[in-house]
C-alpha cells in the first residue's frame, strides 16, 4: 500500500472530521459512514491537493476532471445501500478510483467504465495497491454500459448526461435502482430510478453539480 510519510495519524483525524461533517449534512447509513472513515482519500490525488482531501470540494483529478466532494459520494452510496443493493454495480466514470473503492467495501462487484483511459489506469493500479480486487474496468463510453455483465442491481453514474442513456436503463435488472445526475450544466438533479416490472420509478434526490456526461473515448 502506498504511504506518504507523517500523513497517517492526521489523515485520520482529518477523516473524523469529515465523517462528523457528513453526518451533520445528513448521511446516516453507518456502514456508508464507517467505510469513508477508512479510506485514505489522500491517496487518490496528486500531492499537491493531498492536504485539502477530507475538505467536501470537488478537487481536479486531471484531464479536466474531478473527484466527487465527500458528500456527494457518501449520498450517492447511501441511497444504493438503503435500496438494498448488494450484488453487482455498473459504474459509470471511474475517475480517480475513490468511488469505486467506497462501492466496491459494499457490494460483492463493481463493473466500473472510464472513457479517459491514463485516468482509468492510475485508480485500477492504486485500487490493487490497496487490495480492492472486486472491480472490473472497462475503457469504453459509458453510455454503452457493460452489457457483458448485464443485468445489474445498480448503476451509480458519476458525470451528468442532458437525459438518462437507454441502454443504461436496459441493463438493470427488475428492481434494481440507478442514481444518476441529470441535466445542463448549473441545473442537474440527482435523480433515483427504479426499475419496475412495467417501467421507471424517477425520485428527484437534490440539485448537484458533477462534470458533463461526454461520448466517446479517449
Ligand atoms: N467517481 C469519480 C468521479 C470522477 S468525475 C471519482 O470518484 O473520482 C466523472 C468521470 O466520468 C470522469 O473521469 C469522466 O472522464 C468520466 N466520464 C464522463 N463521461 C463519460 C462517459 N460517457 N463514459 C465513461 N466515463 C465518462
Amino acid at each position: 500500500m502506498k504511504t506518504r510519510q507523517g500523513i497517517g495519524m492526521t489523515s485520520q483525524r482529518t477523516r473524523n472530521r469529515m465523517i462528523d461533517r457528513l453526518m451533520e449534512q445528513g448521511i446516516s447509513n453507518h456502514s456508508v459512514l464507517n467505510i469513508m472513515r477508512d479510506m485514505p482519500r489522500h491517496l487518490f490525488m496528486d500531492d499537491a491537493l493531498s492536504s485539502r482531501a477530507y475538505e467536501d470540494v470537488a478537487l481536479p483529478i486531471g484531464y479536466n476532471q474531478t473527484i466527487s466532494q465527500p458528500y456527494i459520494v457518501a449520498r450517492m452510496t447511501e441511497l444504493l445501500v438503503d435500496h438494498g443493493v448488494t450484488g453487482r454495480v455498473l459504474e459509470i466514470g471511474t475517475g480517480c478510483g475513490y468511488q469505486a473503492a467506497v462501492l466496491a467495501q459494499t457490494v460483492d462487484q463493481v463493473y466500473s467504465v472510464e472513457r479517459i483511459s491514463p485516468l482509468q489506469k492510475k485508480a485500477s493500479k492504486l485500487l490493487m495497491d490497496l487490495s480492492i480486487r472486486n472491480i472490473k474496468y472497462l475503457h469504453s463510453d459509458g453510455g454503452w454500459g457493460w452489457p457483458d455483465f448485464a443485468p445489474y442491481e445498480g448503476v451509480l453514474v458519476s458525470a451528468a448526461p442532458t437525459e438518462i442513456p437507454k441502454v443504461l436503463l436496459q441493463q438493470m435488472q427488475v428492481g434494481a435502482a440507478m442514481i444518476i445526475p441529470v441535466g445542463p450544466q448549473g441545473g442537474q438533479q440527482l435523480q433515483k430510478v427504479v426499475k419496475t416490472a412495467t417501467g421507471f420509478d424517477i425520485e428527484d434526490i437534490e440539485a448537484v453539480s458533477f462534470v458533463p456526461f461526454v461520448p466517446g473515448k479517449q
